[in-house]
């Protein structure tokens, strides 16, 4: 194996000019500063030519600004930490608040990330059952009955996460009721805001977090993995505590955490994130404009209606009965849209996937809408 090792020498991408509907990857596509910036610090430990010994403390590239009050701001928190993720910033703040054997209260569409959080951090889950289809609603007030819930078995609640948006529906909880039940409770709520912050303008105070938590790469037009957290003094003083061993090191971070161009590309791209949080309410009509359009070719949207995100999730009976007979079965979708240059749905899905339509020009979007009329019309149902 070692001595043929040229394949790794050309790694290319997918080819140029194709739409790219995947939820996950649409926030994350780099602004062009940003794309410059990686070139700029792509060498390994890049960031610290400079380092006196904390990330969030160098001054050049200017980092401290960013993170200790360019980013508090936008968050809406007193103290804001690089991390490698969405999840890596759950699991710092389950870790650090919650003892061992506690439980945490999760909304039923949470992200598997929260679970595994959880579970790595020798904590039980209750969630909050999320409803039936078509909406998959979860009520703000199972928070209180699932607190209730897991107290009633002798457990301790340590702490309580609310997906905002959850990343399979899109759908938003109301994020003040579910906070006012956790602050009477007395339990901390992390906001786990991996499609929001970025997309929406949200910070943890108008949200009523106790932490909120942020993916670069999902939806901060960063080049991963590289994520935020942000949260008051007071839980910041256990969340960022220091090593007993290594006085200067931030636990939780592990002493410091994005060391390459990662950091770079946030900032890089960040003035445009700004930007674009204004802009939401116009990615939300176009989302329900295109929903709308793809509901006429008799695919249904599922959860929130009116739907509140680009990320959305659709039933498609129509394209499973095509799957039955057509050339490739199932996989008969994902190679139509291919060959029209669109990607993004998973190879096999027909039946239900899931879309994003986020920063996508309407003309775009209207090729994919004439791309599923012309599979639908051009095949026969079973
Ligand atoms: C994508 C996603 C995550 C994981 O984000 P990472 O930054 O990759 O860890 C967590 N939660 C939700 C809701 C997501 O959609």
């Amino acid at each position: 194996m070692l001595d043929n090792l040229d394949k790794f020498k050309c790694l290319k991408r997918g080819p140029s000019g194709a739409i790219n509907i995947d939820p996950l990857q649409r926030g994350g596509v780099l602004t062009p500063e940003a794309r410059e910036a990686i070139l700029e610090w792509a060498d390994g430990y890049s960031v610290c030519d400079f380092c006196t010994g904390s990330l969030e403390s160098i001054d050049s590239p200017p980092i401290r600004e960013f993170v200790q009050d360019v980013l508090p701001e936008f968050l809406e928190t007193d103290q804001v930490r690089i991390t490698h993720g969405a999840r890596e910033g759950i699991f710092a703040a389950m870790h650090a608040l919650c003892e061992r054997g506690e439980t945490v209260v999760a909304d039923g569409n949470a992200h598997y990330t929260t679970l595994l959080a959880a579970e790595l951090a020798g904590l039980k889950v209750e969630p909050v059952p999320a409803g039936q289809e078509p909406h998959y609603r979860v009520d703000p007030q199972g928070y209180e009955e699932a607190i209730e819930r897991a107290r009633g078995k002798g457990e301790v609640v340590g702490m309580a996460v609310l997906t905002y948006p959850d990343g399979n529906y899109g759908n938003l909880v109301d994020p003040r009721t579910v906070s006012e039940i956790c602050r009477r409770e007395g339990v901390p709520l992390i906001i786990n805001g991996a499609y929001s912050v970025g997309r929406m303008a949200v910070g943890a105070k108008s949200l009523g977090a106790d932490v909120i938590i942020g993916s670069g790469h999902k939806s901060m037009a960063s080049s991963g993995p590289i994520g935020v957290i942000g949260t008051s003094d007071e839980l910041a003083a256990m969340i960022f505590r220091r090593s007993q061993l290594v006085p200067h090191k931030e636990l939780e971070m592990l002493g410091c955490t994005l060391r390459g161009a990662g950091i770079l590309t946030m900032m890089a791209s960040f003035p445009a994130v700004v930007e674009r949080t204004k802009l939401w309410d116009e990615e939300v009509e176009k989302a329900r404009w295109f929903a709308g359009e793809m509901g006429k070719l008799g695919m249904d949207l599922q959860g929130d209606r009116p739907h509140g995100h680009d990320l959305m999730f659709f039933k498609s009976e129509i394209l499973y009965e095509i799957s039955k007979t057509a050339k490739k079965g199932r996989y008969f979708l994902y190679r139509e849209l291919k060959k029209r240059k669109i990607f993004g749905i998973k190879p096999g899905l027909t039946r239900q996937f899931k879309l994003s339509s986020y920063l996508l020009p309407r003309d775009d979007l209207k090729m994919v809408l004439s791309a599923f009329e012309e599979i639908v019309s051009h095949h026969p149902k079973a």
